[in-house]
């Protein structure tokens, strides 16, 4: 069977900025909307091909659903007329509660989107005021009522964790509301990332430390697993399998095509990107001009730096018919070492980082790999 890739279209726009967002995106305007749709329809009819079909494809942002369904059905129309898109092809659209409507919800799952992923955030309208984020929690569990009505079999929601102020309670809330009418939950860890108003206010002085992080991390977890989600990746947790598919493709360092300012892609072997500029991709008469090269990808190093987020771990297996030349044994002696501390579980076949392990993942991985970098 040929392998397949994965299609990540970025949409850059937001309503207005949260205080601690990093992703590349700019205020929403209708004239700009418009001007970017015509970009990405002009990047796909361009784009790179690959005679292998395409099993994910994935509209992110920035908050793609102010597109509005016209837009967003049109770039997947021209998806599909350019690559081969399987039958049981995953197509996943982030979504903010604050922007969605009903009518709207059922075209996009009528014109082909199968998977939503709403950025809740939490169920404590407090909290949810400081992320600045614009809904309410009441709001948050109507437009997942919404995405079920309109067809959505496959939601996610995401739930920041170490956020300020932030309570073991504050979490439980959030699970007894959410995870009995969901399939995936992403549980990240709030990054206090340089150069937003939440690094500016030192926002970090109001956050659990390290210790407090480590205990509502762990907590989050126990409780997602009370409510049937099995954790398959450090932040990630799915009820009867559901995986993000597209997600497990970048942890299993496999590849994809990611177009839009901002967007990522691993092809052919090679790290690619798009600059943070929006205007020259607008501007761009073939946007894959603008295509930049950041180096070969893939290495053994990089695939088990990956692999190693995923409950799954590494296999052995894998890693000799991936890696033939790599010996394994340096990695081996430093997993014993891990598995002593609780950090890491090691069988004949694979190795896995505990929930022990994720909590300081950096390190571990570090120690691991340091004789492969
Ligand atoms: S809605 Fe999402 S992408 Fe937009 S500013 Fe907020 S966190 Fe960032």
């Amino acid at each position: 069977m040929k392998q397949s890739f994965g299609l990540y279209i970025h949409i850059p726009f937001c309503r207005s900025k949260c205080p601690y967002c990093d992703f590349y995106s700019v205020r929403y305007s209708d004239e700009q909307a418009e001007q970017y749709t015509q970009a990405l329809l002009r990047a796909l009819k361009q784009a790179p091909r690959k005679d292998q079909p395409v099993d994910s494809v994935y509209f992110g942002g920035g908050t793609p659903v102010l597109l509005g369904s016209a837009r967003l059905l049109a770039i997947l129309e021209q998806a599909k007329e350019q690559f081969s898109l399987t039958d049981d092809c995953e197509i996943t659209l982030e979504a903010n509660p604050a922007a969605m409507t009903l009518e709207e919800l059922r075209k996009l799952r009528e014109g082909g989107f199968n998977r939503i992923s709403i950025g809740v955030q939490s169920a404590v309208d407090q909290q949810l005021r400081t992320l600045g984020r614009l809904h309410t929690a009441a709001q948050a569990k109507e437009a997942v009522q919404l995405c079920r009505i309109a067809g959505f079999h496959n939601i996610s929601v995401d739930l920041m964790l170490a956020t300020p102020n932030q309570t073991e309670e504050s979490i439980q809330i959030f699970c007894q509301t959410f995870c009995p009418m969901v399939e995936h939950v992403s549980a990240y860890l709030l990054k206090i990332e340089e150069g937003t108003p939440f690094s500016r206010r030192q926002i970090e002085r109001f956050c659990p430390d390290e210790e407090k992080t480590a205990d509502l991390y762990l907590y989050a977890v126990r409780e997602l697993e009370k409510y049937g989600f099995s954790q398959y990746e450090i932040s990630n947790f799915a009820k009867n399998g559901r995986y993000s598919r597209h997600n497990v493709r970048y942890w299993d360092c496999s590849e994809y095509l990611g177009i839009g300012p901002a967007a990522h892609s691993f092809w052919n072997g090679e790290r690619r990107y798009f600059e943070r500029d929006l205007e020259s991709f607008l501007k761009a008469e073939n946007p894959w001009s603008l295509w930049l090269l950041d180096g070969k990808g893939g290495s053994f190093f990089e695939y088990a730096m990956l692999r190693l987020r995923l409950t799954e771990g590494l296999r052995f297996e894998d890693c000799a018919a991936r890696y033939p030349q790599v010996d394994l044994q340096p990695l081996k002696q430093q997993a014993e070492q891990l598995q002593k501390h609780g950090l890491a579980v090691m069988d004949e076949q694979h190795l896995a980082l505990t929930v022990e392990g994720f909590l300081v993942s950096n390190a571990a991985i570090w120690r691991l790999l340091e004789s492969y970098d």
